[in-house]
């Protein structure tokens, strides 16, 4: 996990949004590779081990049924390049989400998006460790409110109210959120388009509630 990462987490805590405190007992560069992130206000702490930030159960992950193992083979719809086209971002900077299946196209993506910082929430074990990315396990997106460039939720994580929500709430208004699963209705995010398997919401302008820790 990038240490940089550290300003963007949030306590997934059901508590107004908090900001983390990290406590790093091992790192290698900026990655921070083993620590500790408290929250001051629930008194929870989650471990980093290994690089990844753990944040309790992922939901999905933990609980597996039929249907679930289904959508989860699913092969990825997009590449790549077709889920940089999707997202709209063509300049560097800033941080993009990739949940689930996507975080499979990290390295990929981060060649076509020099300068750009991923977040992989609950992606393979594989990509845990990528240089150039931050993984996080969590049962929903632990990201500050309207910081993120862009979100890509995949199988499943796109056809869940919640992790919609919780991409919509984390992703900068004007920006874009990409699933693939069912299309989505949610407040706040207007679907421009849907084919194949994934839709493009953007993230409207204004009118969501700001952050209530700061
Ligand atoms: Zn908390």
């Amino acid at each position: 996990m990038f240490i940089e990462l550290t300003d963007h987490l949030r306590c997934p805590a059901d508590h107004p949004e908090q900001f983390l405190v990290l406590m790093p007992s091992k790192m290698t560069g900026r990655q921070v590779e083993e620590g500790t992130l408290g929250c001051p206000v629930c008194h929870r702490s989650y471990p980093i081990e290994h690089g990844v930030a753990l944040f309790g159960s992922t939901e999905h992950t933990d609980v597996i049924d039929d249907a679930d193992v289904a959508e989860r083979e699913q092969p990825a719809a997009l590449d790549a390049s077709a889920l940089v086209a999707l997202l709209g971002l063509g300049s560097p900077g800033g941080y993009v989400v990739l949940v689930g299946m996507f975080g499979a196209l990290a390295a990929k993506l981060a060649e076509e998006l020099p300068g750009v910082a991923l977040v992989l929430v609950n992606a393979d074990a594989q990509t845990d460790d990528l240089p150039f990315a931050s993984a996080v396990r969590a049962p929903t997106i632990p990201l500050k409110t309207a910081s993120m460039r862009g979100v890509a939720l995949g199988p499943r994580f796109a056809s869940d109210p919640a992790w919609v929500a919780a991409a919509v709430r984390v992703v900068l208004p004007g920006n874009r959120v990409v699933g693939q699963g069912t299309e989505p209705e949610q407040r706040d995010l207007e679907i421009a388009a849907s084919a194949g398997g994934c839709w493009v919401g953007v993230r409207a302008r204004g009118g969501y509630p700001a952050a209530t820790s700061e």
